[in-house]
């Protein structure tokens, strides 16, 4: 895959992406829609794979399954750009509004469906998952 790029809304944060996500889904999780007011598009990317430059504030709250997850933001604009879970450090979940180019990659399921608010636009030719989806498989090496 190109290099690609993402920033912030402010452009404090910016990130390079060399590899090319595990999987893009978008997430109707309760947490996720403090964040977006809707649901979240999200992919996960090899940690290994991202290079972050400028200074993100966090805040930790634990999951469902008792995992702790961390959410990255800019601490000048607010924009959420990244997520880690205690359980899976390889492993980092990226919001994909932050690309410069959001089309470079699909979601191929909505999860927390379970959680969605009615109104919520499913689009039924992706797979439904109603609560989290097991992890990705680490990287055969
Ligand atoms: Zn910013
Ligand atoms: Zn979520």
């Amino acid at each position: 895959m190109e290099i690609q790029n993402g920033s912030c809304l402010c452009g404090s944060v910016k990130y390079t992406l060399s590899a090319e996500p595990v999987v893009t889904r978008i997430c109707w999780c309760r947490d996720c829609q403090y964040l977006a007011a809707n649901g979240t598009v999200n992919m996960i990317v090899h940690s290994s794979s991202l290079n972050i430059e400028g200074e993100l504030s966090t805040f930790t709250k634990a999951a469902e399954s008792g995992n702790l997850i961390e959410r990255r933001f800019c601490p000048s604009c607010g924009t959420h750009l990244f997520g880690n879970s205690s359980a899976r450090p390889q492993f980092t979940v990226v919001r994909v509004g932050t690309l410069n180019n959001p089309s470079i990659v699909k979601p191929t399921a909505n999860i927390w469906v379970g959680s969605a608010p009615n109104w919520a636009c499913l689009n039924s030719e992706l797979e439904q998952i109603e609560k989290q989806p097991a992890a990705p498989k680490p990287k055969q090496s």
